[in-house]
Order: structure tokens, then C-alpha cells, then sequence
């Protein structure tokens, strides 16, 4: 701040302390600070494109300031009426609770230019399910559309729905869901077919997929055969692999029509599940 910015503090007001945060991209391509007072609040957005980030802002005056070699050139943009990126509380290291900062919401979709859901075009989810409902939904862009069939409607369901403060899923904004992969189809509707980006770290158990265009997670496929030597060893306890291997997790912020209002959502404390992240 200089020291010619008005202010309406009165003069022996002491300024507030500043911190500064360390944030970074999972990967480590982007690094970079930013200083501001201590972050006990984030600004969320109700915009199409938020709701399926799960963006967490911030809107720090002095900006964020990019290691060498590690700056802003590396961020892909997607561009959607004109936003461009916000500072994203997800990646800063230091915020040791992220579902526990207060949230205020922001009403994006007011400025929005209408938002039109892709419509899915790809073959129905295969499972057999009694009374099902089924819901669609997108990325961003449409790259990737997908279905999930599940025992009716989610909030009387018995899906598991979680979010979690680990590395990865704490910078990709996902709320997931763990269904049979029988119960998701997941098509690409674009000539020729857009794959999906796939990102994998640490024992790289799993894929961490992505829309390649806009960046929307998608979700969580299975890397390989994982050793049963090793999945015993690194799974948790109890947890049985071939269960394990025929779920097919998928970030319920891409479907239209989830009934948010009434869905329960579990945090998931595993920031230090399996080892504390090093930024790489
Ligand atoms: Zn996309
Ligand atoms: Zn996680």
C-alpha cells in the first residue's frame, strides 16, 4: 500500500498485519506469493464456471508476485465472458482450513451471458439400476459431457459425496462422488473426440482427469493394475481392491440439476493422508 492511499481509518488505527502466502499449482510449474492480512474469509461465485471450479477468490490489492520461471505465462487460460483469473485461495499453502474460512457469496450469474448446459449426446451409463435417476453434465466448454445413473434422486440416495482438503483435491475444487463404473458414461462430443488430460502424482494409484480446453476436473480413473502387494500396503485399512478398482469417482460439480440445497456433502480432513505434501 503507498503511502498516498486514502484511508478513512483514523490515524491511530494500527494497520492490520500482513502475512504472506505461498501458493503453487499441485505440479509446481506455477509458484508465487502473495502478502496480505491473515485470510479468514474467500469470495465464492455463483457463475457456471466457478460452480464447476469451485473457485475460492481473493482479491488482494497488491497481486500476486511469480517466482522467476515460474510465472503467469505457464497458466492456460480459458477465457469465458471475459473473466480472467482470480486468485485462487486453493493453492496457498498456509491456509491450514480451507472448508472453515468464512464464505461470502457473490452473485456471478447476474453478469453472465446466459450459460447453456451442453446437452449429452454419448451411450447411457450401462448399470442396471431399479428406479434410477440419471443426471448429465459437462465441463465448461462441452469437451466432455457425462451421465451418472444412480438409485434416484441423490439427496435420498446413498451415493458417498465428499470434498477434502488433501493437495489435490483442495486445488481442484472437486466435490466427489464414488459410483460403479457402470453407473457413469463419459463422452466427448467434439470432431474428432477431445481426450481427456490426465495428471498423476505421489504412488500414482490413480488418473486425475481434466477437460484439456477449460480445465474443469472430471475424474479420478485408475491409473493401472496396481500391485495387491502395494494396495495393501498404501490403501487403508480394510479397504478391499476390487472394489476399489470398479469404482469410477467423477466431480459431481460438472452434472446440471444436483439438488445442492438438500445433497449432503462430507469434508474430508486427509490433507496428510499417505504423507504430507512437498511442493515439488
Ligand atoms: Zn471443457
Ligand atoms: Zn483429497
Amino acid at each position: 500500500m503507498s503511502d498516498t492511499t486514502p484511508t478513512s481509518a483514523p490515524a491511530t488505527a494500527p494497520a492490520p498485519e500482513l502475512k504472506t502466502y505461498h501458493g503453487n499449482c499441485h505440479c509446481g510449474a506455477v509458484k508465487y506469493t502473495v502478502t496480505l492480512p491473515e485470510i479468514t474469509s474467500v469470495t465464492e461465485c455463483d457463475c457456471s464456471l466457478c460452480l464447476k471450479k469451485g473457485h475460492k477468490s481473493l482479491f488482494p490489492s497488491g497481486g500476486l508476485v511469480f517466482e522467476e520461471g515460474k510465472g503467469e505465462d505457464k497458466l492456460k487460460s480459458y477465457e469465458f465472458a471475459g473473466k480472467t483469473i482470480a486468485h485462487k485461495a486453493r493453492t496457498l499453502n498456509e491456509i491450514d482450513d480451507i472448508f472453515g474460512l468464512k464464505v461470502n457469496t457473490y452473485k456471478g450469474t447476474t453478469l453472465e451471458p446466459g450459460y447453456t448446459p451442453h446437452a449429452f449426446t454419448g451411450p447411457e451409463p450401462t448399470a442396471t439400476i431399479e428406479n434410477a435417476k440419471t443426471y448429465y453434465g459437462s465441463c465448461h466448454c462441452g469437451a466432455i459431457t457425462m451421465a451418472f445413473k444412480t438409485a434416484g434422486p441423490l439427496p435420498e440416495g446413498s451415493e458417498k459425496i465428499q470434498q477434502c482438503n488433501c493437495s489435490i483435491c483442495c486445488r481442484n475444487g472437486t466435490i466427489l462422488t464414488y459410483p460403479h463404473k457402470t453407473q457413469i458414461s463419459i463422452h466427448s462430443p467434439t470432431t474428432p473426440p477431445t481426450p481427456l488430460s490426465i495428471y498423476t502424482f505421489g504412488r500414482k494409484f490413480q488418473q486425475h482427469t481434466f477437460c484439456p480446453i477449460c480445465g474443469v476436473a472430471i475424474s479420478l480413473q485408475k491409473n493401472r493394475p496396481v500391485d495387491p502387494e502395494l494396495f495393501k500396503k498404501e490403501a487403508p485399512a480394510g479397504a478391499d481392491q476390487k472394489q476399489w478398482e470398479e469404482k469410477l469417482p467423477v466431480n459431481l460439480r460438472c452434472f446440471e440439476g444436483v439438488e445442492w440445497d438438500r445433497v449432503k456433502v462430507e469434508n474430508r480432513d486427509w490433507k496428510n493422508y499417505g504423507g504430507k505434501y512437498e511442493v515439488p
